[in-house]
Order: structure tokens, then C-alpha cells, then sequence
């Protein structure tokens, strides 16, 4: 049976983009999915060389010019690839997408020549990985105000404090640190990015254990202990650190929109093939009950609507158009539909629902992470606020 969100995607994509997504679905329908439940009861993250493959498919370096080993694609071309592989796994899906999208694009948008020509093409390649610093323990959603700090000597900066939940960690050569560099600037100038080698003295990192979301994706913690860096290691300018952070996250959110329509997709898939091989009563599919096709018309309308809204969305990105707020709110609105209507979808197909190879358990637990990763749904609804209050 052809996939409802293929039928979606063909009407919005040109050709050439369809053709690209669907040469990821079919690699992820045979490289990664029939591996999905071992890699799960054996908790472990995605294997090597699953990442080598992904790598050379190029997907590590889908948006990033050709002039740096890129693909040269766009961002539509990156939720695409999200997508794809959330149908069966979004953390597998994160592992690139948090490498270009969170790791590889404070580079592009901010580094300096001289930065991008020394990671781009390796990151492009999926031979290494830059992982995002900007969450701590006692910092999530008030990121603006980093714990961890970077105090200037002479030509160098020590570096020290925690950050935490930081993707990617356990493959990562660096991690970009949000740190505070100007504790009385104004809100939002107060911080720098530094581009730190996980392999500098001083740099502990220790996978985050007793993680059931995303169980594929490392998660890691990562210590700074007095590390010393160089100057010319400062990502943007100084004290413009939260600027670098808040102009890759709008990306991000769309790529975590994406992931949550990637667990729909399947969602939709899954029950309402159940609905019609379920019989009950009389020997009748229960697809016959209006209860059980409310269900499953809800996910139909909901992820023909997103995925409209989204597309429209990349397609503001890559005009450098897009709004902070409407960022958030197709990644607030997605991650939420889908979240409550996996739910729905898992009640439809009953106790079957609770077995992880029946699938769904795995995108109602990841579909969580949607809700809070990359700004949490109800902070986010602060800035989404703020244009409604101006009279
Ligand atoms: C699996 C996973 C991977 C992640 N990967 C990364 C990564 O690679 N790099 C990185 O830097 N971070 C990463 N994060 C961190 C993520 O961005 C944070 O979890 C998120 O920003 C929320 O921060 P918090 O968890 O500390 O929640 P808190 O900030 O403590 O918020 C808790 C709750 O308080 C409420 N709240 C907080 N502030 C407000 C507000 N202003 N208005 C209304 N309600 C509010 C909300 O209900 C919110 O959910 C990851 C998180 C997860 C779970």
C-alpha cells in the first residue's frame, strides 16, 4: 500500500525533490529499518557503520555548498531526509540532521573562511561531527543566560562549567559552547560561541544514561574543566554568541517539525492498514466503526495540513524570510498534533500498540522529544505571544 504522505509529497515537491526523497525512504526502508528492533533491544546508537553509509550517501552534508564537499542543496532537501527516515526512526533521522542542522550550520552561517574550510568538508562527508552546546543543567529554556563561562587571558579564553544534553556527542571532534562572556551586557548580548576540540585537556564527555527517547541518538554531557582556547576558536563575534544560537535553531525547528510529521506518516500507515486487517464483531474489520475512522481522518487532515505549512516554511527559510515566530509555531504545532494523535492511533490498534515491534510505542516516546527539544513547546509560545500583544 503506497505511503498517504508520498501521495502529500508528490503534489508539493517539483520532480527533482521527490525523486531525492524517495531515494532516502527506499534507503531507509532497506538499510535501516529492518535493523530498528535489534539496534533497540540491544540498546545501542546507531551503529558506525550505518553513519558511513548515511555519509556516503551524502546526507551529512545535504545544505552545505559544494565549494566545502556539500551536496549544495537547500533546507527543504534536509526535512526531506528527516522525514524519510523518522517514518521509521527519528533518532537515526537526528544523527545527521542534528550534525547539519545544529552542528554544521552555526559554521555556515557565522564561521569565518578560514573555519569553514577547516571542518566543512569533513562534516559534509559525515567523517566527524560539531555538536550544539547551548543546553546546561541548570539552563534550558532560559538559554540566554549560559552558567558555563569563558573568561579572557591575554589572547586565550578559559573555558568551564557543563553542558548537557548536547546530540551527536559521542561521534562528535567539537562542540560549540554558548558561554557567558559579558555577565552586565544586555540580554542577549552577554554570551560568545567557541568552537572547542572535544579532544582539548579540561573536555570530559560521558553519554547521558537512562534515556527511552531517541534510545539511537547519543546524548551526551559535556564538562569543561579550565579549557583553554585560543581567540581565533570564537564562532561570530564576541559577545554575539545567543544571535549564533537563535539564527541556527529556526532551521532546526523545522527539521524537528519534520520528524514529528516522519512519526505521523507512519502513525497514519500503520492504523488504518490495522483498521481494515482487524476484524471484530461478526468478523468485521473495525474500520468500520466511525469512532476508529474519526481517528484516522484527523491524522490524514493533520499531516496534509502540516506538511503544506511546512514545506511553505522551508521555502521562507531559504529566501532568509521566515520569522522566529513562525519557526516555532510550525514546530509547536506539528510536534503537538502528532504527539496527541499518536495516542489516539495507539488506542485504535489496542494492546498490540505496547509491543516495540509493532512500532508505535517507539514514535510516542520520541514524538515527546518534539515537544521540548530545540525550544520547549510552552516557552516557545513566549516568543510566538509577543507580535499579538502590540496593539
Ligand atoms: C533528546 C534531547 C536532545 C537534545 N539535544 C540538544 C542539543 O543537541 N543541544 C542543546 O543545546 N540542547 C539539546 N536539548 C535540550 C533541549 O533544547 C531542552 O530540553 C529544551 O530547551 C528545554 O529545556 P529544559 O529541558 O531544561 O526545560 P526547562 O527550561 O527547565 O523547562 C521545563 C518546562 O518549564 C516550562 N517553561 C520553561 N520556560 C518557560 C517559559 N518561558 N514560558 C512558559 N513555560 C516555560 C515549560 O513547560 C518547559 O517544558 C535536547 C533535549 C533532548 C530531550
Amino acid at each position: 500500500m503506497a505511503r498517504r504522505i508520498d501521495t502529500y509529497l508528490q503534489a508539493l515537491l517539483p520532480d527533482e525533490k521527490f525523486a531525492f526523497y524517495e531515494s532516502v525512504r527506499d534507503f531507509a526502508d532497506s538499510e535501516i529499518a529492518p535493523h530498528l528492533l535489534d539496534w533497540e533491544r540491544q540498546h545501542i546508537l546507531v551503529p558506525d557503520a550505518c553513519v558511513q553509509a548515511m555519509g556516503d550517501l551524502g546526507l551529512f552534508g545535504l545544505p552545505i555548498q559544494e565549494q566545502y564537499g556539500g551536496q549544495g542543496g537547500d533546507h527543504t532537501d534536509l526535512v526531506l531526509m528527516g522525514m524519510a527516515i523518522a517514518y521509521h526512526s527519528q533518532s537515526v533521522a537526528i544523527t545527521p540532521g542534528a550534525a547539519v542542522s545544529l552542528g554544521a550550520k552555526p559554521l555556515q552561517l557565522c564561521g569565518t573562511e578560514a573555519q569553514k574550510k577547516a571542518h566543512l568538508p569533513d562534516l559534509a562527508a559525515g567523517k566527524r561531527m560539531f555538536v550544539f552546546g547551548l543546553s546546561e543543567p541548570g539552563r534550558g529554556s532560559d538559554a540566554a543566560n549560559p552558567e558555563v563561562t569563558a573568561i579572557r587571558k591575554g589572547d586565550r579564553w578559559v573555558i568551564s562549567g557543563e553542558k548537557c544534553w548536547s546530540t551527536n556527542a559521542h561521534w562528535a571532534s567539537h562542540v560549540v559552547v554558548h558561554a557567558l562572556t559579558d555577565k552586565n551586557g544586555k540580554n542577549g548580548r552577554r554570551s560568545t560561541c567557541f568552537i572547542v576540540p572535544m579532544d582539548q585537556k579540561g573536555v570530559h564527555y560521558q553519554e547521558m544514561k537512562g534515556k527511552k527517547v531517541w534510545e539511537q541518538s547519543s546524548t551526551g554531557s559535556i564538562m569543561f574543566d579550565n579549557v583553554e582556547v585560543p581567540h581565533d576558536a570564537i564562532l561570530g563575534a564576541e559577545n554575539d554568541g545567543f544571535k549564533v544560537m537563535v539564527t541556527t535553531l529556526n532551521g532546526g525547528r523545522l527539521f524537528i517539525a519534520g520528524l514529528a510529521l516522519g512519526s505521523l506518516a507512519f502513525a497514519l500507515d500503520k492504523c488504518r492498514i490495522y483498521a481494515e486487517e482487524r476484524t471484530q464483531f461478526d468478523n468485521q474489520p473495525i474500520g468500520r466503526f466511525q469512532r476508529v475512522q474519526d481517528v484516522i481522518v484527523d491524522m490524514d487532515i493533520a499531516l496534509e495540513r502540516n506538511l503544506t505549512w511546512l514545506m511553505h516554511c522551508c521555502k521562507l527559510f531559504e529566501a532568509g524570510t521566515l520569522s522566529r515566530e513562525q519557526a516555532a509555531k510550525v514546530k509547536v504545532d506539528c510536534s503537538r498534533v502528532a504527539s496527541d494523535l499518536l495516542v489516539q492511533a495507539m488506542e485504535i490498534c489496542g494492546g498490540v500498540s505496547c509491543f516495540d515491534e509493532f512500532g508505535l510505542i517507539r514514535h510516542h516516546n520520541d514524538l515527546f522529544v518534539t515537544r521540548v527539544g530545540e525550544g520547549s513547546n510552552f516557552a516557545l509560545k513566549d516568543l510566538i505571544v509577543r507580535p499579538l500583544r502590540q496593539a
